[in-house]
């Protein structure tokens, strides 16, 4: 029953979380190629769940900036899949520091602008009421108590409808 706008937003924050999970992943991977192959494969299994998740979830739900990087990292394990076979590891190292250069700004692109944003203090946290004006600070939609200090209390300032009255 949470509020639509609440719920959008959540669906981006996780998104953005699988993006840096995986983004995370793929540069641990290059970090510990040549140092050590195990922590390596682990890494670039974080980068394989965090893409293959992130991808599942925001691919075409969400616009390109939130399912590039999983993608791109999905991209990367197969690479490195095939250079571990093939037992070519500079190519996984310098395939990795261009994924990690390259998506370094989109990522915090990401964070910067889209995590955790469309949530004002004035709106209810539990179902997204806009609680301006309230004298009780109690939520009139479902009962959540909040802060009336965050929240502007539109009651003792005339509003731009009030002057249009006069
Ligand atoms: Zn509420």
């Amino acid at each position: 029953m949470a509020n639509p706008h609440i719920q959008a937003q959540r669906r981006i924050d996780v998104a953005c979380g699988y993006a840096l999970g995986s983004y995370i992943g793929v540069t641990l991977t290059w970090l510990a190629v040549l140092i050590s192959p195990g922590l390596a494969l682990f890494a670039l299994l974080i980068a394989g769940v965090g893409g293959l998740i992130g991808t599942l979830r925001s691919l075409l739900v969400l616009p390109l900036r939130f399912w590039l990087i999983p993608v791109a990292s999905l991209f990367y394990v197969k690479l490195a899949l095939v250079c571990s076979y093939y037992n070519v590891v500079f190519v996984i190292f310098f395939a990795g520091v261009g994924f990690t250069a390259g998506f370094a700004v989109p990522i915090a692109r990401l964070f910067r602008h889209d995590f955790a944003r469309t949530i004002p203090p004035w709106v209810c946290k539990r179902c997204g009421y806009a609680l301006l004006g309230l004298r009780e600070p109690v939520c009139p939609e479902c009962g959540e108590g909040f802060d009336p200090d965050k929240v502007p209390d539109l009651s003792q300032q005339p509003s731009a409808a009030d002057d249009r009255l006069q």
